[in-house]
């Protein structure tokens, strides 16, 4: 079957990173299309109301397009409005509601099917994050239509019980906001204290409120059991059923494996099942199909971020456009995010 059109450079995931690969490679002279499965910078678009990022608004911006905010950090809603203010400027060819399922062919001539069509590449650039695929609990119930893995805002649980699973940010922030809007949240948290990842400044606060025993939490103790108003635990006291109306299950993501593994991407045997490719060029095991972004982490989903993962960009752009190498910041050397 023929190519509907093509393109020098494809870009999967119309991400942060995503868009940045986007514009870097098109400033090079060329022609590429972003594609995304759902909207523009669709992770983002899922992350709670009015989520203030843990990143100063300069470790955020791509292609030196300055991002403004009238707070110290940027809102969700500034990020949302400023990575579509970037694509608009930059005059980027989106593709968006189109899923990509798989590619064809070889370097220099790749054909990238979607659900819509064929799209023809000579290089193909997969920045598809890890934010759409939740780590399960996969216990009995987790598919109740009152769980779920991700959290938007606390308004709709006033005066119900809640039950928060996980002890990271997310989990931190969550409960904060849910016992200030009026709802009673519990905490059930595998370990014995709320991880030292938590920003500083959002520790304490929930570590108090925890004291103070408006926030319930359980330690050392995992979920054995979800029905349709309760949660079930076993904790070091025995098992426990806890009332909830509602269920976050707040226990990270990943990246889309089988995914990468249709592209015909493999993994190391490493923790983190890092996928394939070149610490240097970011090229895969798959000539001519580069990674860029939180995906390059496998399951160490903290290693890469905006804020590090937007040089990737640099990097690929300046190979596709046979160029030296750019000299980066070190803030591609290994930090911890979260
Ligand atoms: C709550 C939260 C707060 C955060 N705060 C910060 C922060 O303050 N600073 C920071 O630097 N980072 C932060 N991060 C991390 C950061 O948001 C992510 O690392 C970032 O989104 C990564 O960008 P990306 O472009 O690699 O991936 P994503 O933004 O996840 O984009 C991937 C895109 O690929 C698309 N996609 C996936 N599969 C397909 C397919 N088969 N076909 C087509 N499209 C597909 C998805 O729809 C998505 O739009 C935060 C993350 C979370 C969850």
């Amino acid at each position: 079957m023929t190519t509907d059109v093509s393109f020098d450079v494809v870009v999967i995931g119309a991400g942060p990173v995503g868009l940045a690969c986007g514009l870097e490679v098109q400033r090079r002279g060329l022609s590429v299309c972003v594609l995304d499965k759902g909207a523009l910078v669709n992770s983002i678009i899922g992350y709670p109301t009015n989520m203030e990022f843990f990143s100063t608004p300069e470790l955020l911006e791509i292609g030196g397009h300055p991002m403004t905010t009238l707070h110290y950090k940027p809102l969700r809603e500034d990020a949302l409005d400023y990575y579509r203010r970037v694509a608009q400027a930059e005059k980027l060819t989106l593709r968006l509601y189109e899923r990509v399922t798989g590619l064809e062919g070889e370097q220099g001539s790749f054909t990238v099917v979607t659900e819509k069509g064929r799209i023809g590449a000579r290089f193909v650039i997969v920045a598809t994050g890890f934010y759409d695929a939740p780590n399960l609990l996969r216990v009995p119930g987790e598919d109740l239509p009152h769980v779920t893995h991700y959290y938007k805002e606390p308004y709709a649980h006033a005066d119900q019980d809640v039950v928060i699973i996980g002890a990271k940010n997310s989990s931190a922030k969550a409960a904060l906001q849910l016992l200030r809007a009026g709802a009673r949240p519990v905490l059930v948290v595998r370990g014995p204290e709320i991880s030292e990842s938590v920003k500083y400044w959002i520790r304490p606060d929930l570590v108090n409120r925890i004291k103070e025993g408006r926030i319930g939490c359980y330690f050392n103790s995992t979920v054995a059991n979800i029905t349709a108003s309760t949660v079930e635990l076993n904790t070091p006291d025995g098992p426990r059923t806890l009332p909830a109306q509602h269920v976050y299950a707040l226990t990270g993501y990943h990246p889309d494996f089988r995914f990468l593994a249709t592209l015909g991407i493999t993994c190391e045997a490493d923790a983190a099942q890092t996928p394939t490719h070149h610490a240097d060029t970011l090229e895969t095991n798959r000539p001519g199909l580069y990674l860029a972004g939180t995906v390059c982490g496998g399951l160490n989903t903290s290693r890469w971020f905006i804020e590090n993962g937007r040089y990737h960009a640099q990097l690929i752009a300046a190979r596709l456009g046979g160029e030296a190498m750019p000299k980066l910041p070190d803030v591609l050397q290994p930090v911890q995010f979260s």
